[in-house]
């Protein structure tokens, strides 16, 4: 539709009675609604493979909740479209399109659940199990210059109403936090993009040491700031590794080897989560991995992405067994 038809379009609407408006919205979700079920079924066509056992010689088993079932000739199990994916058991599947777009453009769960009508509760949790795939969609190698650094969040219970290990901070302007109440993440990232991050409970040499190791590819260059557990891991792993001491005025060595990049995405991503106002910590990893699948896309996302990487755990269930 031309753009001046769409405006005229919306102008119209306002000449609409209510139970008019109720039909029109009714219509567009129904269409939205169709379109998500068709989603769901095809990732069961296109997969073709038992959740249960990964067999392939599966009879069509009724329907149920308005979606197809099967029926594995092997494990005799029955299972549908959402068997073993985090979206399980989850209900108004005619709205995870419309949701996955919300979360395409990073909106929040208020303005989620007022785009998709549905309360905030059933918004937040959809969220959640929308974003439990890409969490877990991390690099596992890097190659070229790896850039290393860590960052800190402040820790939250946001949600959490018995708090026990500390007093409840006052709203407003946040003071300096303690070194307890910051909460250390890894971020590794090399130089075509891949990006990893670990969240710790403290800066551990041993932790560090750990998530860094199956990262490292032959012929890696680790990049780093000053801190001396970088230049332990190195030693010990004997990896080429350039210290940038930013004490030292030093932000490049021989023109290349710097964490300028890293430090842009860890800028991008804060200011990406500003719009949250504060994560509850036990979530972190759920926006780390939401901001990477972001960043790794950019404008080639999809706004059924968020639904098709929800469904993907099934896969990734399979190729484990
Ligand atoms: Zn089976």
């Amino acid at each position: 539709m031309l753009r001046k038809d769409f405006k005229s379009l919306l102008s119209s609407l306002e000449l609409l009675t209510h139970l008019q408006k109720q039909k029109l919205l009714a219509q567009i979700r129904g269409n939205s609604g169709n379109s998500s079920v068709k989603l769901i079924e095809s990732h069961t066509q296109d997969t073709n493979l038992c959740p249960h056992c990964g067999g392939v010689h599966l009879s069509r088993w009724g329907k149920s909740h308005g979606l197809q079932r099967y029926r594995c000739k092997e494990c005799k199990k029955r299972f549908n479209a959402l068997t073993g994916s985090s979206l399980s058991r989850l209900r108004h599947k005619e709205l995870w399109l419309p949701y996955s777009q919300c979360l395409q453009e990073g909106i929040s769960v208020r303005k989620s659940a007022a785009s998709c009508g549905i309360s905030k509760s059933t918004s937040f949790r959809w969220r959640h199990r929308f974003l439990s795939g890409p969490t877990q969609d991390k690099a596992t190698k890097m190659v070229g210059i790896v850039e290393a650094d860590e960052t800190f969040f402040t820790e939250s219970c946001k949600g959490n109403k018995c708090l026990t290990h500390r007093k409840p901070r006052k709203r407003g302007r946040s003071s300096k936090r303690s070194k307890s109440e910051r909460v250390p993440v890894l971020i590794v990232r090399d130089r075509s993009g891949t990006v990893a991050d670990f969240v710790f409970s403290d800066i551990d040499k041993e932790e560090i040491h750990n998530a860094l190791k199956p990262l490292m590819s032959n012929e890696v260059v680790l990049c780093s700031d000053g801190n001396s557990i970088y230049q332990t891991f190195a030693k010990a792993e004997n990896i080429p590794h350039k210290r940038i001491i930013a004490i030292d005025k030093t932000f490049v060595v021989d023109k290349i080897f710097h964490i300028q990049n890293l430090n842009s995405y860890i800028s991008r991503l804060k200011s990406w989560m500003a719009r949250f106002h504060g994560v509850a910590t036990k979530y972190l990893t759920h926006y780390l991995g939401w901001r990477r699948v972001l960043e790794k896309n950019k404008d080639n996302i999809s706004g059924e992405f968020f639904l098709l990487q929800a469904l993907r755990k099934i896969d990734q269930q399979l190729t484990q067994t």
